[in-house]
């Protein structure tokens, strides 16, 4: 069985695991098998993330909190799915770090969507939020809405930012 979750190990020993497609019941054999070779380090790519299902939920709950004691974890390209599910289960990111997410926005006048990738690393609150009131339409250059309620969308955030 092929599987969504793949993930490579460099010299210094870090892993980088990259979670395409779902992330569901066949998702936990390959998030063991990865743990097995897991060492100090793991940096976990979300950006292929389609959707996350409740077992899925489960099973990755069950992989972290395993992971977190054996390396130190980062998450990268956050999808609104990966970001809502961190605000609604705080087990879900656990003590991971994010690095990056991305924020969904459409266009009420063409109805174009897109996602913006945010940096988390020396980036403030009010910065990611006041980043979000300045999106511009590439099909009509009408400013762009958040698709997310904002206060809810960040909220995982404020204990990292504030250390
Ligand atoms: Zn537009």
């Amino acid at each position: 069985m092929a599987s969504n979750i793949t993930y490579t190990i460099h010299h210094d020993g870090n892993m980088e695991m990259a979670i395409n497609g779902s992330l569901d019941e066949n998702s936990e054999v390959f998030l063991t098998k990865a743990l097995t070779e897991m060492k100090s380090s793991c940096l976990i790519d979300f950006s292929g993330t389609t959707n996350i299902n409740s077992c899925g939920v489960r099973a990755w709950i069950q992989f972290l909190q395993k992971a977190e004691q054996k390396a130190e974890i980062r998450y990268t390209n956050c999808v609104p799915d990966i970001v809502i599910q961190m605000n609604m289960i705080p087990a879900f990111k656990g003590s991971a770090k994010v690095i990056s997410l991305q924020a969904p926005f459409f266009c009420e006048r063409c109805g174009t969507t897109k996602n913006i990738t945010q940096e988390m690393k020396g980036a403030s609150l009010d910065k990611l939020v006041s980043d979000t009131e300045s999106v511009q339409c590439e099909t009509c250059k009408e400013s762009m809405e958040f698709e997310e309620v904002v206060e809810d969308y960040y909220a995982f955030l404020e204990e990292d930012l504030a250390s």
